[in-house]
């Protein structure tokens, strides 16, 4: 097949563009300036100049008409990933989240039903964010368990009044994935949509050598970094309150993107791709075995309760992914120590 990829820099995307391209399909690589054009030819040097891999700069997703050129291409595209959506959990203006969000989903699929009218599916990156308000008590009885039916209740308006990105993050993600549904309810379109939720994503990072300092990690990277490995931190400081129980591996959350474009029955669905439950103390104990080298920064916390969650805490239900898709999870060790060894090197080069 033929894709369009944009956010293709990203750090879930980066390695939606690697396993494309092993699996032999050819890719448009979007993203928003030249300096990510190059760092992407040059962790992708394989397929530059072959007829698998090029590139698009999209400078702006939020003005109209901004994918019309970029969707322009001979062969034509038949598949449309959209994963570029500002991500990160400190206060930027809401704007800043809203606009990129929901602006740059309902253009790219204005874009294709305007040029690309042979893209028959579309994937679209949602989240768990998207489903549940994180701001909420975590706790009730009985506990919520998460399916792919639920929504979370933040409002336009609670989102607009504030910079807390607890608020701003989830209702950019909620309103741009339901701009998305009713985008192919109300518009005759040429294409079926799939959505991919995933929640925490950690694992490695495809090219740990584009990262010059531990700063400019993406942000679910970053908070296993800041959390537990940072330089000042000893290991008898507390290992800190779980943010977000539910994990999915990068990998595998690329992977079920492939799954959504190609598998027939994943059209007109959420794909909530959640692999398992992982504690911050479950991730110390998993970098304190991969990293001896840092055991004195690594908080040791209570090892033995690496599966400990509080009563009530909500939980998760997606087997489909799985039976549906027949996704294969990995497991969180394996996700942890995969990373572990490249936040040292990125730590030891700044
Ligand atoms: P990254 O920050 O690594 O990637 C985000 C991508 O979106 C980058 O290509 C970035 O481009 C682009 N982007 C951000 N803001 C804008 C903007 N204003 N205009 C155009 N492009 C923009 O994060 P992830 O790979 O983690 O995130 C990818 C997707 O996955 C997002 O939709 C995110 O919401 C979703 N997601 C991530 C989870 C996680 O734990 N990582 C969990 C659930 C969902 P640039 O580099 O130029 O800023």
């Amino acid at each position: 097949y033929r894709f369009f990829l944009t956010g293709a820099n990203g750090y879930i995307a980066q390695h939606i563009l690697s396993q494309l391209l092993e699996d032999g399909h050819s890719v448009r690589a979007v993203v928003r300036s030249q300096s990510k054009v190059d760092m992407l030819k040059k962790s992708f040097s394989k397929y530059v100049d072959t007829p698998q891999l090029d590139f698009a700069i999209v400078p702006d997703i939020t003005t109209a008409g901004a994918f019309d050129a970029a969707l322009e291409s001979t062969p034509p595209f038949d598949i449309v990933l959209h994963t570029a959506s500002p991500f990160f959990l400190r206060p930027i203006p809401n704007s800043d989240y809203l606009d990129p969000a929901i602006k740059g989903t309902t253009e790219v699929l204005h874009g294709i039903t305007r040029v690309a009218l042979s893209v028959k599916r579309v994937v679209v990156t949602s989240s768990f964010a998207a489903m549940y308000n994180m701001a909420q008590n975590p706790i009730s009885d009985p506990p919520k368990i998460c399916t792919n039916e639920d929504w979370n209740d933040v409002t336009l308006e609670e989102a607009l009044a504030t910079i807390n990105p607890m608020f701003t993050y989830p209702a950019s993600k909620k309103f741009a994935e339901k701009a998305a549904w009713d985008f192919v309810k109300e518009n005759k379109v040429n294409f079926e949509l799939a959505v991919v939720n995933p929640p925490g994503v950690y694992g490695p990072l495809f090219d740990p050598s584009q990262i010059a300092k531990p700063e400019d990690l993406n942000e679910s990277t970053g908070l296993i970094y800041n959390g537990l490995l940072r330089p000042d931190l000893k290991s008898t400081d507390p290992v800190g309150t779980t943010f977000l129980y539910l994990y999915a591996d990068v990998r595998d959350v690329a992977r079920a993107h492939l799954l959504a474009a190609t598998v027939p029955e994943a059209a007109g669905k959420r794909w909530f791709a959640v692999a398992g439950e992982l504690s911050n103390q479950q991730v110390a104990n998993y970098l304190r075995e991969a990293l001896p080298e840092k055991s004195d920064v690594i908080p040791i916390g209570e090892p033995e309760k690496g599966s400990w969650k509080p009563e009530g805490w909500y939980g998760a239900s997606a087997p489909e992914v799985e039976k549906v898709l027949g996704l294969k999870y990995r497991s969180a060790e394996e996700t942890i120590k995969d990373l572990a060894p490249q936040l040292l090197e990125i730590e030891k080069r700044a």
